[in-house]
């Protein structure tokens, strides 16, 4: 192992720059030569690549985003497309890649590495939902970006005694709004993994209106509907007397700061990548598992569903947020 290449793809998150600044780091410190890829695959197919030194990366432990670019690059799945990538890997020696990003980019990984490329994947997604790591590289920040908005909505929402209901990420999954719904005390979470029962949160929002609450808080993960379908959904169906207001967070939710806990985890998990390369891993994901770092294989990672946790759901429960009705499998 003499010269690895890094890329970003998919989706941004906080603390995909802390992961590339650790691993060029413990690239370098290693001996061996780094690479860093522009814009996700297209870039690679484009042969972008840029030599990283440790000055390159100076610095951007503090920055959102990443400063690599990502992309989506649909016709990355075919074959002759993955092909075409491999031989410029090959082109440009390169003997081992790092790859950050979702499913989808983790899914391109895999293919390269089927056909003999070392690679090892970092989780880089906000929504916490690849399946067999505990956490994800930026759910962390964005978790904490959403908490401090939705804790400002709530003085306005009491201010003036109304519901808000507040759209947040999460395409297949309702990490983010179930755990921001504990953090932020709010009272209900509309997720992909349960069915949302109109009725019941109807009964909750009059019942706190009634005991003279000031403010309600809804929040709805996007995968479930957008949050303009869901109000019409409390108006027509529910009847809500209340007022009720709408906030969409978008994209802010992946702009924050990178948290501590995300910088550390992209730190960690980037010295492990590196270190695996050269011990001669390859095929696998690093993951945090229970607190403890692991690598997992890809082949057990992907095409599998993650869940929410259980404790999570049990707690949201026990303290009385209203997160729906179980769906029968
Ligand atoms: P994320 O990685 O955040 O889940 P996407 O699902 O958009 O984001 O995937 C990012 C990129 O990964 C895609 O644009 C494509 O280039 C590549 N990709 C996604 N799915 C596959 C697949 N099944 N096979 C090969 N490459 C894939």
């Amino acid at each position: 192992m003499k010269r690895i290449a890094i890329m970003t793809s998919g989706g941004d998150s906080p603390g995909m720059n802390p992961a590339i600044r650790s691993i060029t780091r413990t690239g370098l410190h290693k001996g061996l030569e780094i690479f860093g890829i522009r814009h996700g695959y297209q870039g690679l197919l484009d042969d972008e690549f840029i030599p990283l030194d440790s000055h390159a990366v100076s610095g951007r432990i503090r920055d959102a985003g990443t400063f690599l670019g990502t992309s989506r690059c649909p016709e990355f799945i075919k074959e002759e497309v993955q092909l075409r990538a491999l031989k410029i890997m090959e082109k440009r020696r390169i003997d081992g890649l790092v790859i950050i990003g979702g499913d989808g980019s983790l899914t391109g990984a895999r293919a390269l590495y089927r056909y003999g490329l070392p690679v090892i994947g970092l989780p880089g997604t906000i929504d916490n939902d690849l399946f067999g790591t505990d956490m994800g590289i930026g759910v962390d920040t964005a978790l904490n970006t959403i908490i401090h908005l939705v804790d400002m909505i709530r003085a306005t929402a009491a201010s003036h005694r109304r519901c808000f209901v507040v759209e947040v990420m999460g395409r297949g999954s309702g990490y983010l709004a179930l755990m921001a719904c504990i953090s932020t005390g709010s009272q209900v979470a509309v997720i992909p993994e349960f069915r949302m029962n109109i009725p019941k949160i109807v009964q909750e929002l009059d019942r706190r209106s009634t005991n003279n609450h000031n403010a309600s808080v809804i929040l709805v993960a996007e995968g479930v509907c957008q949050g303009a379908e869901f109000m019409q959904r409390l108006v027509e169906v529910g009847k809500v007397k209340q007022e009720v207001r709408l906030t969409v967070l978008g994209h802010v939710q992946r702009g924050g700061t990178p948290t501590h806990y995300d910088r550390l985890l992209a730190s960690r998990m980037g010295e492990m990548a590196v270190l695996a390369l050269i011990s001669g891993e390859k095929g696998s994901m690093v993951a945090t598992v229970n607190g403890k770092m692991q690598l997992r294989d890809f082949d057990d990672i992907l095409d599998r569903r993650k869940g929410l946790p259980g404790d999570a759901i049990r707690l949201a429960r026990n303290i009385g947020i209203e997160i729906g009705d179980v769906v029968e499998s």
